[in-house]
Formats: C-alpha cells, sequence, structure tokens
C-alpha cells in the first residue's frame, strides 16, 4: 500500500507537490497555518490595475504545460514589443553593455573555459576571475542581482549553480546543456498569478484533504506521524522548526526585498521593454525594474503604464525619505522627466529569501544529513522550497516533480 503524504506548509511548492502526488494516485494532506494558500504569491485588483505580491511570472516548460491544462489555465505570453531588456551601465539604457570584443572572450569562456568554484570566493570575485570586470560589472551583476535580490558580494557561485560540477572538468555550455526541459519563456495568466493559486488549489480541493488554520505541532511530534512527511515551509519559519537540529553557526542568512509597483502616464523607454536591471554603484538605488504594462496585457486601467521596482534590504527608508521618493528619484535618471504617479502601492517582505550564500550551500548540506539520518531510523522526510535546488517557480515545480 502507498503511504499517506503530510505536506506542511501551503505555498506555490506545497501546492506543485500535492499536484504532483495526485498525478501518482497518492492521498495527500496539506497543512497550511494560515487561512490563505499560495504563501507569498498573489494578485492585488486595485483601482489603477494588478498588483503582483511576489513573482510577476514564471518561466514555462514543456513538462509544465500538462499542470496548466489539467487546472484549466491559460497562460498569457508577453507582448512580443516588450522582448527588449536593458542595462543600465554609465548612466545609460544599452541591451548590451560590452565591446565585441569582450562579447568574444565571453563566448570563449562560455565554451571553453573550466568551471571551477571556490568556497572562499564570493560571487563577486568569482566572476571577475571567470568572466573579466566589464562582463561581470554590467551584465552579471545586474543580472544576477535582480534575480537573488541582493548584490554580488553577499553571493556565492557554488550556492547559485549547486547542481553544476565546479571541480574544473566542465564548461560552462556542458553544464548549460545538461539542464532538460528548455524554458520557452516567461508567462503569466489573465487575472496575474493569483490565478496559479486558485486553479491549483480548485484542481486539488477534491483530491486531496486541506487543513488551513492548522496549529502546527513540534518537530518531534510531527516525525510520529504515520507516511511521508514533507516540509514545504519558507527557510525563516523552518529554523525555528529545526530547534537544535541546526547550531547557531549553521544557520543561514536571510534577506529582504521591497518591491513597489507604481502606477503612472508616461512609460520608461521611449520603446516597449520587459524591463531594466541596475549595475552596482550607478545611483540608484533598485536592483530592478519590470514595466508590467508593457510585458502583458490588461495589466492596468484607463491606458496607464504599471511598473514593479525592485529594491534590495540595503535601499533602507530614513526618517526623511519615503518608498515613493526614493522610487521617484531613481525613475527620473532613465526617463529625465520627473512625472507624479498615479499610484504607488509598497509590498515588504522580510526574511523571504535566503542568501544563495556559502552559509546556504553548508545549510543544505546539514539538511540533507538530516534528511539522511532520519530516513536510516524509517522516518521518510524531505524538505522543499526556494533554500533547497533553485529560487524560481520553475525550479520549485521541477524539483517537486522529482520526488
Ligand atoms: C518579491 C518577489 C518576487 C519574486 N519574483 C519571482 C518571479 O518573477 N518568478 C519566479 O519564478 N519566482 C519569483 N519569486 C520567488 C517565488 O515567488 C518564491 O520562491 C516562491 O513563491 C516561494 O514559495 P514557497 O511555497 O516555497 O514559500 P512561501 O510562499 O513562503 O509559502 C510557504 C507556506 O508555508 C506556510 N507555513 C509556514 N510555516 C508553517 C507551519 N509551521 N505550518 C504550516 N504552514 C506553514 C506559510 O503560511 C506559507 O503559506 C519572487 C519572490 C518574491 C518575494
Amino acid at each position: 500500500m502507498r503511504e499517506h503524504i503530510h505536506i506542511i506548509g501551503g505555498g506555490i511548492t506545497g501546492l506543485f507537490l500535492a499536484y504532483h502526488h495526485t498525478k501518482k494516485g497518492d492521498s495527500v494532506t496539506l497543512y497550511e497555518q494560515s487561512e490563505k494558500l499560495g504563501g507569498v504569491i498573489g494578485t492585488k485588483t486595485v483601482d489603477e490595475g494588478l498588483i503582483e505580491l511576489a513573482a510577476n511570472g514564471i518561466l514555462l516548460t514543456d513538462e509544465m504545460k500538462p499542470m496548466l491544462d489539467d487546472i484549466g489555465l491559460t497562460p498569457v505570453f508577453p507582448n512580443k514589443a516588450a522582448k527588449r531588456r536593458y542595462f543600465w551601465v554609465n548612466g545609460n539604457l544599452s541591451r548590451l553593455p560590452i565591446s565585441i570584443i569582450t562579447g568574444l572572450k565571453l563566448l570563449y569562456v562560455i565554451f571553453f573555459k573550466k568551471i571551477k568554484f571556490s568556497e572562499t570566493q564570493n560571487f563577486e570575485t568569482w566572476a571577475i576571475q571567470m568572466f573579466g570586470i566589464s562582463v561581470t560589472k554590467n551584465i552579471i551583476e545586474p543580472a544576477i542581482g535582480g534575480v537573488y535580490g541582493t548584490r554580488l558580494d553577499s553571493l556565492q557561485a557554488e550556492s547559485i549553480f549547486s547542481h553544476w560540477d565546479g571541480s574544473g572538468k566542465n564548461t560552462i555550455l556542458k553544464e548549460i546543456k545538461k539542464k532538460k526541459g528548455k524554458s520557452l519563456g516567461t508567462i503569466s495568466f489573465p487575472n496575474g498569478m493569483g490565478d496559479l493559486v486558485s486553479h491549483l488549489v480548485k484542481y486539488l480541493e477534491s483530491k486531496i484533504e486541506f487543513k488551513t488554520n492548522y496549529q502546527m505541532q513540534t518537530f518531534d511530534e510531527i516525525l510520529e506521524w504515520k507516511g511521508k512527511i514533507r516540509f514545504c515551509i519558507s527557510l525563516k519559519n523552518l529554523i525555528p522548526f529545526l530547534g537544535n537540529r541546526i547550531q547557531p553557526n549553521e544557520l543561514p542568512n536571510l534577506l529582504s526585498i521591497t518591491t513597489i509597483t507604481r502606477f503612472g502616464n508616461s512609460h520608461l523607454t521611449k520603446k516597449p521593454c520587459f524591463g531594466v536591471l541596475f549595475a552596482k554603484n550607478e545611483g540608484i538605488r533598485a536592483l530592478g525594474v519590470l514595466s508590467n504594462s508593457d510585458i502583458f496585457p490588461n495589466r492596468t486601467k484607463n491606458g496607464l503604464h504599471s511598473e514593479t521596482w525592485i529594491y534590495p534590504e540595503t535601499a533602507k527608508v530614513s526618517d526623511k525619505e519615503t518608498w515613493e521618493s526614493i522610487l521617484e528619484t531613481d525613475r527620473e535618471q532613465i526617463t529625465k522627466l520627473p512625472e507624479p504617479p498615479k499610484a504607488v502601492y509598497v509590498t515588504s517582505w522580510n526574511g523571504v529569501f535566503p542568501a544563495y550564500d556559502g552559509k546556504l550551500f553548508e545549510f543544505n548540506q546539514r539538511i540533507d544529513v538530516i534528511e539522511r539520518e532520519l530516513s536510516s531510523k524509517g522516518i521518510n522526510i524531505r524538505f522543499f522550497g526556494n533554500y533547497r535546488k533553485g529560487i524560481g517557480l520553475r525550479s520549485l515545480f521541477e524539483s517537486t516533480s522529482r520526488e
């Protein structure tokens, strides 16, 4: 007889895992401490249009398509005109902020240079050694910083590319080729990312047992449960759960992030674009900005333009500043025109992400040991989430599918 599956945490990780198990015919109970499912993902409707509370899109793959069919959800693809992605470097917008010679050197690195990670190097030092200063400063820093919610010197390559062989045997090209399932680009849904949660919940409702507002027991009590135990809660919530199984010096670093959705009349750039990524030390405090209404249709009302600006926790607001003033100062550098916004909505998440650094790499090794130790005692337990094998929703979908 197949064992019952207990999923703790009803964010997107827990919902994806529940979906994969129902496809295998397993019986599942999902425990969520709050009333609401979906975790950080959600879409709010305001007078001016839609606001995404966390993820704005998901990378579509062929493997994901059957799930979208099952849950009756039609993807919305980005407008073709919004393909442009800009880097802000030396006070200018640029689509490829490196010279032709540096571009050729980059191709050489990707095709021929062997990857070697070092525990003692942060991502910035590693990237400069691997790609040189120009590529690191102008491309890697803004691109990685925008995704991982911080600057390169707070990250570690080994932690981000944990599935790559960094022992000096493989090239980047070989590692990229190893990854199964090509990405078909970013998608969203007709009413935003909240649709993904509501459709998954509707699909699962008749197939699994949901226990929302669940008052969770202690870790030791949960270990007594019969069946497979699957933790899908965020790292911030997991740490206190584990108690003295994790020593204080093993605790990972958590990051906070603030996103600001701004509605206004004018566009950010002359031509429609996906967004802009900002290099370090360019006088802009944001990591990046998404041009929402250029990317997806029906994101705003009355012809307004919508942008989401992403700030790392270091962009702290002082007594004299507001988030709106920080954003408008940043924005004016790009548009060169001050224009008061119609509305601005701020969402702050504390400790929502792990820092993808050396401590996280070690923490994951410790979690692997806990899984193995408990398994040797006959307890089938596993941990899933954005601190394990990748930060994005595609990675969460794939890691939960490999159960
Ligand atoms: C601002 C922002 C923008 C992002 N943009 C993108 C993007 O564009 N594309 C992309 O792919 N990814 C993006 N991400 C990342 C992605 O959204 C997250 O990695 C993902 O949603 C995390 O989901 P989760 O289920 O693992 O965690 P969570 O969403 O944190 O869910 C965990 C759930 O567990 C519950 N829980 C906690 N403790 C307990 C307990 N003790 N008992 C029971 N339940 C518990 C919580 O209430 C919650 O519902 C973004 C994230 C943020 C914050």
